[in-house]
């Protein structure tokens, strides 16, 4: 089966992390600071807060931005659940913003007309988390004069979009945002194993970040409510918890830093490629804003329904049938039974229940061959007119 996604390990990936392995600390030691420093200079962002995953990241980013009960947080439905729980985990409401039929990321007409109408009844969220699908920026500058205008905050979810760029600047440099979210998962386009990162210019985020990833623990004698004890002396200030990455996971991440742009190349590469060979197939994909330089995550493509002679869900088991490990990116995430109890109206999000009835996520990654990207394309053309 070629997968839809997987990672790319060399050699130098393996030694790294060995040298940890015969090292003094397998966590809270060196190398976690460093990869921190290596993302936080990729991006030209002032700060960089290591954990085990992206999710953990998306909640102590939450968590810092004071998201609580009562308040609502907004993000897009077609995405990965975690963008939307990290709201409930804080006890906050979620609500969705529709995509754009083009681009498949937020949709900023929606967002401006939403707020418009929230205003009016007085539940504006506290916080909005666009996601850049597949890699590809949402509009950043937009969201942000809207953030402005209405005084939300803003996480992005850049668990796609490392090594991206907006406006010819780096995804993560937080110019419209207060804090931005990575995932190394092994599908992402760096990984660690398990990992995320959330990255913000703002130094009161940043610290209140570091403390919540690790029990509300504090160190600094400057955040006490009173002098130390003794050299043994910490302090619990809040209710946090161990998010920590470990040196083993980073040793990982710092390698593949190393190859991150080669990786995004690689994987823009191998888009413009299947972008020429789909041409005249009755799919459509991705528009790719002339500002946005996408870190292809993924490749989605949306069948041209009636066009095609099989449904939607007959391509999909045709292309899984002939071995290759499409997918679907993503659900709506209010169908997911948990969040369909609240009460989410699948009619108000048009544009994603038909975004849903057409997508499949076809194999990228790294080191997919041209003769394999041949096969997807062969199988695909197949099952689409036959
Ligand atoms: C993968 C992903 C996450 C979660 O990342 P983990 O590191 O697995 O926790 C969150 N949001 C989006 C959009 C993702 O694709």
């Amino acid at each position: 089966m070629i997968p839809y996604g997987r990672q790319d390990i060399n050699q130098a990936d393996i030694d790294a992390v060995v040298k940890v392995l015969r090292s003094d600390f397998l966590t809270q030691g060196p190398v976690v600071p460093a990869f921190e420093n290596a993302v936080a200079m990729h991006c030209g962002v002032r700060h960089a807060v290591a954990v085990n995953s992206a999710t953990s990241a998306l909640h102590i980013a939450c968590l810092a931005l004071g998201v609580g009960n009562g308040d609502l947080v907004w993000t897009s439905p077609i995405t990965f659940v975690a963008s939307a729980n990290c709201a409930r985990y804080c006890g906050a409401a979620v609500d969705f913003v529709d995509i754009d039929p083009l681009t498949y990321n937020m949709s900023v007409e929606c967002l401006r007309s939403k707020l418009k109408g929230a205003q009016k009844i007085g539940k504006l969220p506290k916080v909005v988390i666009p996601v850049h699908l597949c890699g590809q920026s949402c509009d950043m500058a937009a969201i942000h004069e809207l953030g402005q205008q209405y005084g939300f905050k803003i996480i992005e979810d850049a668990s796609h979009a490392i090594g991206g760029t907006y406006r010819r600047e780096p995804v993560g440099n937080c110019r419209f945002s207060d804090i931005a979210v990575f995932s190394f998962h092994p599908v992402k386009i760096i990984t660690t194993g398990e990992g995320g990162m959330a990255v913000t210019n703002d130094d009161k985020l940043a610290s209140h970040m570091a403390r919540l990833r690790t029990h509300g623990i504090t160190r600094d004698p400057a955040e006490m409510t009173h002098e130390p004890d003794g050299p043994w002396y910490y302090q619990q200030l809040e209710l946090g918890l161990n998010y920590r990455l470990t040196d083993i996971h980073a040793a990982l991440g710092l390698s593949q830093m190393k190859r991150l742009e080669e990786f995004v190349e690689t994987r823009n590469q191998i888009a413009n490629r299947y972008t020429k060979m789909l041409a005249h197939l009755p799919v459509t994909v991705q528009l790719q804003p002339l500002d946005v330089y996408s870190a292809f995550h993924l490749y989605v493509i949306r069948l041209r329904l009636p066009k095609t002679k099989k449904s939607h869900r007959e391509v999909f088991e045709a292309l899984r049938a002939a071995g290759f490990g499409v997918n679907l990116h993503y659900i709506p995430v209010y169908r997911q039974p948990y969040y369909a109890q609240m009460g989410f109206n699948p009619s108000h999000f048009p544009e994603s229940e038909r975004y849903y009835a057409d997508a499949i996520s076809i194999p990228m990654y790294s080191g997919i061959t041209e003769d394999q990207q041949d096969r997807v394309v062969a199988a695909l053309r197949k099952a689409i007119e036959t």
